[in-house]
């Protein structure tokens, strides 16, 4: 950050407004809105001036303001409309300890004046920081279509209630839930279609039962997608900026755990410092204490919760305990690697269905019937099976699949650093080796991967051809193996291996 942005309260306070024209104008006339004094100092005032002249709190002075003069004001802008007058006066006002800003001159500014979209008392500054002002614009002019100008009423009517709320309502967690509610609801609705008296009756009401509410906590079991934050769902944003606490583990991209509430707890449940993922009977507890503390708890997931997630597990506990909850959908990785990697799962000429696979189940790896699962017009999708690829590979030409069939691993698939690495199911497991990938990776088997070769479309600077080598084959596989038991233990998938579609 460039800036520390802060709003000053200026309400009568003196600020000197050194220049005569436009720019100074438009300072004085913000810092009127704002409350402040205006003092202007100028030979003569343009007609900009005109409106302001007659404002009881602007004052003209037709003199140069002394070094003495400027020491009683708060604050100081200057803006001559020429560039070396500006210099000199921006030095007198320094001598006179103030913090002064210069129009067009952001090497001579203590402060910069952002863009504003105002609905006051709501107020939104925009600062670029000097690198762009037209981005600035632009992101004004996309802000002021995304708040209604009645919001400025809703924030005033509101300011109204807080002090009756703050006595009802006994602790901060049940106030904010309960404006959370308020500002998210029915009351807020009426504010904003301009029916007050009603807003004011449904808003009493409310207060009765703030009142005498305990707080219910609930859980949400958020899909957090595949790593690319902009996968992540509207609803799982919402949610995610309403929770007190978030509970993500390994899967969960840390920029999407970033976009939580800023002052949300975050409690890490992945592999801990001895390499043990917090089990899950541990989680769910969690889940279960969070919410009857009257927490909002967010059960973060990679992926989508309810695909090889566990997440049917861990909302099950809180069934029993009547705690509320609800599940938003992620994007699965099979889905999320398809897209980023340019292999559509279906297509008519290639595949009419696709498989959803777990290469690990809850005892280990598991034994499939690859030759009913890989025959021609069907994709399979392998989630967790990294550390069995060759095993894998060899399984399947064993049963009889033909060894020239197209396969494709996908690894930190939709992330910046996505490898893809595509052979036949003779190749591909030394082809990955090789390419030394760390996971998350899913495999896909199926005619479908040739089409990759025409549909590619995210670039991604590690994504290239590797060719085998030996000594790269040997040094990873440990470290691998590894890796994906750990990711087992976080993602085994229980009840059911194979998904169909
Ligand atoms: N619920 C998750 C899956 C959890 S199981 C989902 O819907 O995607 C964990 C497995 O998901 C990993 O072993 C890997 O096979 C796969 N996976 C998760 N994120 C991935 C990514 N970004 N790229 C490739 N595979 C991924």
């Amino acid at each position: 950050m460039d800036h520390l942005p802060i709003f000053l309260d200026v309400k009568d306070k003196w600020v000197a407004v050194i220049g005569g024209g436009v720019a100074a104008a438009r300072k004085a006339e913000m810092l009127l809105r704002a409350g402040a004094q205006v003092t202007a100092f100028a030979p003569v005032l343009d007609e900009e001036f005109f409106e302001l002249r007659d404002h009881p709190a602007f004052e003209y002075v037709a003199n140069e303001p002394k070094q003495r003069e400027l020491r009683s004001f708060f604050l100081c802008f200057v803006a001559t409309g020429d560039s070396q007058r500006d210099e000199h006066y921006h030095g007198v006002a320094k001598q006179s300890g103030l913090l002064v800003n210069v129009a067009d001159n952001p090497k001579l500014c203590d402060f910069v004046m952002p863009s504003i979209v105002d609905r006051s008392p709501v107020v939104v500054a925009i600062s670029t920081a000097g690198a762009s002002p037209i981005l600035g614009r632009m992101l004004k002019a996309r802000i002021e279509a995304l708040i209604p100008g009645a919001y400025g009423r809703l924030a005033s009517f509101v300011g109204r209630f807080r002090a009756v709320v703050s006595a009802s309502v006994p602790t901060a967690e049940s106030r904010r839930r309960f404006w959370e509610n308020v500002l998210d609801g029915p009351v807020a609705e009426m504010v904003l279609a301009g029916n007050e008296p009603t807003a004011v009756a449904m808003l009493a009401e409310e207060i009765e039962r703030g009142a005498q509410d305990r707080p219910i906590g609930e859980v949400y079991l958020v899909g957090g997608g595949p790593g690319d934050p902009d996968l992540l769902t509207f609803r799982a944003l919402r949610l995610m900026q309403r929770a007190d606490v978030v509970l993500y583990d390994r899967l969960v991209d840390p920029a999407i755990v970033d976009l939580a509430r800023r002052d949300a707890e975050r409690i890490y449940v992945g592999k801990r410092r001895n390499d043990h993922a917090v089990p899950q009977e541990e989680i769910s507890e969690l889940l279960v204490r969070l919410a009857l503390e009257g927490k909002r708890v967010l059960r973060l997931k990679g992926g989508d919760p309810f695909m090889f997630g566990r997440g049917g597990e861990e909302i099950e506990k809180l069934v029993a305990h009547n705690i509320p909850f609800q599940v938003c959908p992620g994007i699965t990785a099979a889905a999320g690697c398809s897209a980023y990697s340019g292999i559509p799962l279906t297509h008519r000429d290639h595949a009419q269905s696709c498989v959803f696979v777990t290469g690990h189940g809850k005892n280990g790896p598991i034994e499939r019937d690859w030759s009913a699962l890989l025959h021609p017009g069907q994709t399979v999708v392998i989630y967790m099976g990294l550390a069995q690829l060759e095993r894998l590979m060899r399984d399947c030409m064993a049963q009889g699949v033909d060894p020239e069939l197209p396969a494709a691993v996908v690894d930190n698939g939709t992330r910046a650093n996505q490898r893809v690495v595509t052979g036949t199911l003779r190749t591909l497991a030394a082809r990955a080796r090789a390419a030394q990938l760390r996971g998350p990776t899913i495999i896909i088997i199926g005619s479908v991967v040739a089409l990759r070769d025409q549909l590619n479309w995210f670039a991604s600077e590690r994504d290239e051809a590797v060719e085998p080598s030996e000594s790269g084959l040997r040094s990873v596989a440990v470290d691998v193996e590894h890796l994906e038991t750990i990711e087992n233990e976080a993602g085994r998938a229980v009840c059911s291996q194979t998904m169909m579609f």
